[in-house]
């Protein structure tokens, strides 16, 4: 587990993003940026697409969602 490398770019950790209520965005930044980023949507759909097909909306426990970007741009034209 380590600190995300998309840090200073990535849209959701610097706050460009719609915030989310509850101080969800802090205890995401501490779960998912500073220690499993590989457990984070962005960062699934990034590492397997590239970071232009990360939706736009995708906050970091949006593992199905991820999972479905991915899936669908798997399959067969
Ligand atoms: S863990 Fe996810 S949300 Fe956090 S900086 Fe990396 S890609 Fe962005």
């Amino acid at each position: 587990m380590s600190e995300c490398e998309c840090l200073a770019v990535c849209p959701f950790f610097n706050d460009k993003m719609p915030l989310l209520g509850g101080g969800l965005v802090e205890i995401y930044k501490e779960n998912y940026c500073k220690k499993d980023k590989d457990s984070c949507a962005r960062y699934m759909v990034r590492k397997a697409l590239g970071k232009e097909k990360v939706p736009p909306d995708l906050y970091p426990n949006m593992r199905d969602k991820a999972n479905q970007v991915i899936a669908a741009s798997q399959q067969p034209a």
